[in-house]
């Protein structure tokens, strides 16, 4: 099966951006061992601009140039633990940044799927994330790895995506302020009162909320693949995920007419 992960900024980092070290290496065990056990691995991955803010010892900047600049740093730092944490496993990783205009660009669109499938076929694990120093606006950024890793799961064909979140899945209300709120485990049509669940709240230092998952959902799951939220604090999930069995919220995936 082919498996595009996204892990955002709150499960690698601590909210002053130092690097989360147990959830972290955690991860990478159990990446690895999906990988041994004959899945291909596609890894989106946040927390460039959160690891550069704790690398700098800076505040978490407002202003734009810092955030690139934070981001620069940062993306050398994670993909750093990544090779690091992956060697030990002997996984090879490999780095692709991109931008919107890329992904809407068709010839740039064809690039990406090319290099991604022959990576794979390489054995190596792509890990992809925003090129957050050059796209920086509305009309060139895609803006959160929520929407990114539903366009990589749609260009790579993949048969599931699972967003790993600070959060077990989608509610019935918003947990943090409905204590009675309860796990939704199986989406079968996304429709508008399941879009009304969503209220749009992210984390400190990342970017996405339910409602930007609950859109990447519909892309993921109208292209024929399931879509699964699941919490990042718990990595060994992913193994109940790709056998199908129940964790956190499925999306079930159905090919659009
Ligand atoms: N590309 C951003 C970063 O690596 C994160 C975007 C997101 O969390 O959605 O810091």
């Amino acid at each position: 099966m082919r498996i595009v992960v996204k892990v955002g900024t709150s499960t690698l980092a601590h909210p002053g951006g130092l690097l989360n070290i147990r959830h972290t290496e955690d991860l990478v065990k159990v990446w690895s061992d999906i990988q041994n056990a004959g899945h291909q691995l596609i890894v989106v991955s946040s927390a460039a601009t959160g690891l550069g803010v704790g690398k700098l010892q800076i505040e978490k900047p407002s202003d734009i140039t810092t955030k690139q600049a934070a981001a620069a740093v940062g993306q050398c730092e994670l993909m750093y633990t990544y090779d690091r944490l992956f060697s030990a496993y002997d996984h090879t990783v490999a780095q692709i940044l991109l931008t919107g205009v890329d992904v809407e660009h068709t010839e740039r669109r064809v690039n990406i799927q090319n290099t991604l499938t022959r990576l794979l076929e390489l054995g190596a694990l792509p890990i992809i994330n925003e090129n957050d120093t050059v796209a920086t606006d509305e009309i060139t950024s895609i803006g959160d790895n929520d929407t990114l890793a539903a366009i990589v799961a749609c260009c790579a064909q993949a048969d599931l995506l699972v967003l790993l979140s600070d959060i077990d899945g989608l509610y019935t209300a918003n947990p943090h302020t409905h204590p009675d709120a309860k796990l939704i485990p199986l989406v079968r049509e996304i429709t508008p009162a399941v879009m009304a669940l969503a209220d749009g709240a992210g984390s400190a230092l990342g970017t996405g909320g339910m409602a930007t998952k609950l859109r990447a959902a519909r892309m993921v799951t109208g292209s024929g693949a399931d879509m699964v939220i699941a919490n990042g604090a718990h990595p060994e999930l992913l193994y109940d995920i790709a056998a199908g069995k129940p964790a956190g919220t499925r999306f079930t995936g159905h090919k659009e007419d």
